[in-house]
């Protein structure tokens, strides 16, 4: 049997795979089976921060498992503190961290801080987080409630209690109230579409809840770890939450989720805990991938990197004005809406057939989250890809 054959009798059918089977990576370069070649505009959606089959991450993963890959949160281990180190000092705000395995895990976390503040006197509970509509927080139970979709509410329930959508930044603050416990959003929502929240909104409403003492949580899964130009959003965005989540690109492919806080005695031992979070594995990898993207961001690579593909994105839009209505992002976090939505699956796959990868969100937007570390030649050779895709429909 095929590995198709093989995937299809023995894997729950809960994604709708691409025709295509990738066998090796180096840096934006994937290699399939059949040994053709794809230049990848979507990191494993945003994943791959520091490329594919990158040397550093690789060596110093095979020195740690060689040594000692896991041995449980019940002991110290040294790369999980050094890894908390290198992130909050690259946030550059007064954090601790807590590791789990994964975005959602670390959205749960920080719901969980959140509603543990929030009974912090006793009298009122506060319970209620807002969250606004069009998000995206993940695939467990509560943070599939927690996503502002009612789409994603159709089964699975009954949900935990408490979850308020908000329609923008804007509708927040009429929302609040004695049992609002704390407040997430996304600074640019991913799979909602690539829509970046106005920043003197986001500056006024971080203002409010400060007075209010309600933890501002913002979800960084997708833009965190430098994907958009800081090593977060928040700090492009001018704003000290109290509550910010990782996890995609901060592991450059080991599965990794972090909640990072301000709020550091509201969970204390038994609170809260993983088996795997922050092991000797996943750790290592983020102190190697933050080191690699600290590096590129003193030297000024990330910027050039992502001017070089903004760029290349710019020409490619106006040279198909006809298809496309609007080039949207921040940073390395890029998308262009397509005038008619049923064409974005056409140009998806023909993108693919022609040898470049690239990501579709929300209704009708074409998603670009190449590796941080992507050539001018991978960038070039893309686009040729994707021009040749385009006009072949
Ligand atoms: C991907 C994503 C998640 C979920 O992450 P998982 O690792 O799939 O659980 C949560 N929030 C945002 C903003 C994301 O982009």
């Amino acid at each position: 049997m095929n590995i198709k054959a093989i995937d299809k009798k023995y894997v729950l059918p809960t994604y709708a795979r691409a025709d295509v089977e990738f066998i090796k990576g180096e840096n934006a370069t994937l290699f399939d089976v059949d040994g053709k070649k794809y230049i990848d505009f979507t990191s494993g959606i945003g994943v791959v921060s520091v490329g594919h089959g990158n040397k550093r991450v690789a060596d110093a993963l095979c020195k740690q498992v060689s040594a000692i890959t896991h041995i449980s949160n019940l002991y110290y281990i040294e790369p999980q503190a050094l890894a908390a180190q290198k992130v909050v000092e690259a946030s550059g705000y007064d954090m601790q961290c807590f590791f789990g395995n994964s975005g959602a895990e670390a959205n749960e976390g920080a719901i969980k801080i959140a509603r543990k503040h929030g009974e912090r006197d006793g009298e009122i509970k506060r319970y209620k987080i807002i969250t606004l509509n069009h998000s995206f927080h993940g695939r467990t139970i509560t943070t599939v409630k927690a996503t502002g979709q009612e789409s994603m509410h159709n089964y699975f329930g009954p949900f935990p209690d408490g979850f308020v959508y908000a329609d923008g930044i804007e509708e927040i603050e009429s929302l609040l109230d004695d049992h609002t416990a704390g407040v997430m959003i996304e600074l640019i929502q991913g799979e909602g579409g690539v829509e970046p929240q106005d920043k003197e909104k986001v500056q006024k409403l971080a203002k409010l809840l400060k007075e209010k003492e309600i933890p501002l949580i913002i979800d960084e899964v997708q833009t965190g770890c430098y994907r958009v130009g800081e090593f977060t959003a928040s700090q492009a965005y001018g704003i000290e939450p109290e509550i910010i989540t990782l996890a995609k690109g901060v592991g450059g492919g080991v599965p990794v989720g972090i909640v990072m806080t301000t709020l550091k005695n509201v969970l204390s031992a038994g609170d809260h805990g993983s088996t795997f979070g922050g092991n000797y594995l996943s750790s290592r990898a983020v102190c190697e991938v933050v080191d690699i993207l600290n590096e590129r961001k003193a030297s000024g690579d990330l910027e050039i990197t992502s001017l070089l593909f903004n760029n290349a994105l710019e020409s490619f839009y106006k040279k198909y004005e006809d298809i496309f209505i609007q080039k949207v992002g921040f940073g390395m976090m890029c998308g262009l809406r397509v005038k008619d939505a049923d064409t974005l699956t056409n140009i998806i796959n023909a993108a693919r057939q022609n040898g470049v990868m690239v990501l579709k969100a929300g209704r009708n937007t074409l998603r670009f989250l190449p590796p941080l570390t992507i050539t001018k030649e991978e960038i070039d050779e893309g686009f040729e890809a994707l021009s040749r895709a385009v006009s072949s429909l």
